[in-house]
């Protein structure tokens, strides 16, 4: 078993991942920031390394000293958590040449599923469904492009290989915007991304985003932990979840839960994974696999009672997966609200002392969150500053719980989205689930 973990990460993930753990008796390193010295789980750590100056380049995302930091400490396996080095191919390599276990599947894996082009025609081979496109780079032969756009239908999105984050996109309506386009994307593509290569796939109008959440371990057992919904969100970043998906037809999330389980067999994924969709009419289309924990992954904790990252631990360890599919009982109905430090109408980032916070309570609430009351939140990362999670027998008992945890959480001394969410958890399309991925902007327009 793994005996010390460190966790190069910060807030309320890091948080969740000391927590984990310390409930399986493994030793913990936080590395920090030094402007986050006072975080949480650098307190509760067991130990803990300042590997650089505020901005993330010269700290959460410096590879070279954090892997000082795992020699130094005689650490034995690295947890990226989510974002930061999480998808980082290179990173994942240099912690195992190091010799550490990086807490996470392969960085070959990484790789394949970090090129959208890739991971689509490794899912079309493994039988995932996705959407209708050019399964492939465009190539400059315009022809060929523009007859692709043509069998698909318009309208088609024009998609950056190595885009994420919801940049290098771009919806065309006909014909004779698409080669300019592609230009357009190919050049944006080339200066963000450093990879200018696109690719087309049908621009779906209403969809939702439902994603399939994964755990296979080094045996090759893979089980899944059922959907999650997360289709309400501002730029293509979730802003609430819930679990299960609400009003999917059932035979056509079963094939696709299957079509996750038999992807990962046959391609040797392991750790936690995530297999994103859009949903539409009934049909599910793969976009793209996240090889890391998720922010939204307590909701399906909550909805199956496996701990995600304590199994992650596990695996890492190279023990067998200790649950068998059939007993993986979806029970109850679990949502999520992320709050963020920022104006609920701007969207302007608004970090700052914390001079009180109240977390909610009671019966199927859980807070994950590294605020205090006295904490400074920095501006220098992301605004994301708790997670407030509520699970019930039914999505209305959750719905409702999640209206009083609303109510009763306090934050003074900064700006939080709270209100959006007070409004969300209220709104009728929402709870009759009207909604696509275009909701919360509709309703913010209004
Ligand atoms: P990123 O890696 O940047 O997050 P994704 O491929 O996951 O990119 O897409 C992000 C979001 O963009 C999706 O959640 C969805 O809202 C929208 N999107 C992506 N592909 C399509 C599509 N083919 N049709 C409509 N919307 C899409």
């Amino acid at each position: 078993m793994i005996k010390k973990v460190l966790i190069a990460n910060r807030g309320e993930i890091a948080l969740r991942i000391l927590r984990a753990c310390k409930e399986l008796g493994i030793r913990t390193v936080a590395v920090h920031s030094r402007v986050d010295r006072d975080l949480m789980h650098v307190r509760l750590a067991d130990e803990s390394v300042c590997i650089g100056p505020d901005s993330a380049s010269d700290s959460y995302l410096n590879i070279p000293a954090i892997i000082s930091a795992a020699e130094l400490t005689d650490a034995d396996a690295i947890h990226p958590g989510y974002g930061f080095l999480a998808e980082n191919a290179d990173f994942a390599e240099q912690v195992e040449k190091s010799g550490f276990h990086f807490i996470g599947p392969s960085p070959t894996f990484i790789r394949l599923m970090g090129n959208k082009v890739s991971a689509i025609r490794a899912m079309i081979r493994a039988g995932v469904p996705t959407v209708p496109g050019s399964n492939g780079p465009l190539t400059e032969d315009d022809n060929r492009t523009l007859q692709v756009a043509r069998d698909i239908g318009y309208p088609v999105l024009i998609k950056a290989a190595s885009g994420g984050g919801g940049r290098g996109m771009q919806v065309v309506h006909n014909e004779h915007a698409l080669l300019k386009a592609v230009q357009v994307t190919q050049r944006e593509a080339g200066s963000v991304f450093g990879d200018e290569t696109v690719y087309l796939e049908k621009y779906l109008e209403r969809p939702r985003h439902v994603e399939v959440q994964v755990l296979a371990d080094s045996h090759g057992n893979v089980i899944h932990l059922g959907d999650r919904d997360c289709s309400l969100q501002r730029r293509h970043q979730k802003i609430l979840e819930e679990a299960p998906a609400p009003n999917i037809d059932p035979d056509a999330r079963q094939v696709v839960l299957d079509a996750c389980v038999k992807a990962c067999k046959e391609l040797g994924y392991e750790s936690a994974g995530t297999f994103e969709f859009l949903y539409e009419n009934g049909e599910f289309f793969f976009i793209e696999m996240n090889t890391r924990v998720q922010v939204e992954h307590p909701i399906s904790e909550m909805v199956t009672g496996v701990d995600i990252v304590k199994e992650q631990l596990r695996i890492a360890s190279g023990e067998k997966l200790r649950y068998r599919q059939e007993d993986i009982k979806i029970t109850g109905h679990a949502v999520e609200c992320r709050i963020n430090a920022e104006d609920a109408k701007t969207f302007i980032p608004s970090p700052g002392r914390v001079e009180r916070f109240h977390p909610p309570g009671g019966n199927g609430v859980r807070v994950d969150s590294h605020l205090y009351s006295g904490y400074n939140v920095p501006p220098f990362y992301d605004s994301m500053v708790a997670k407030l999670i509520t699970w019930g027998d039914d999505r209305e008992t959750a719905m409702a719980r999640m209206r009083n945890a609303l109510d009763e959480l306090v934050i003074v001394g900064i700006k939080t989205n709270a209100s959006l969410h007070h409004r969300l958890v209220r709104d009728p399309g929402f709870l009759n689930c009207a909604f696509s991925i275009h909701y919360l902007e509709q309703l913010m327009r209004e």
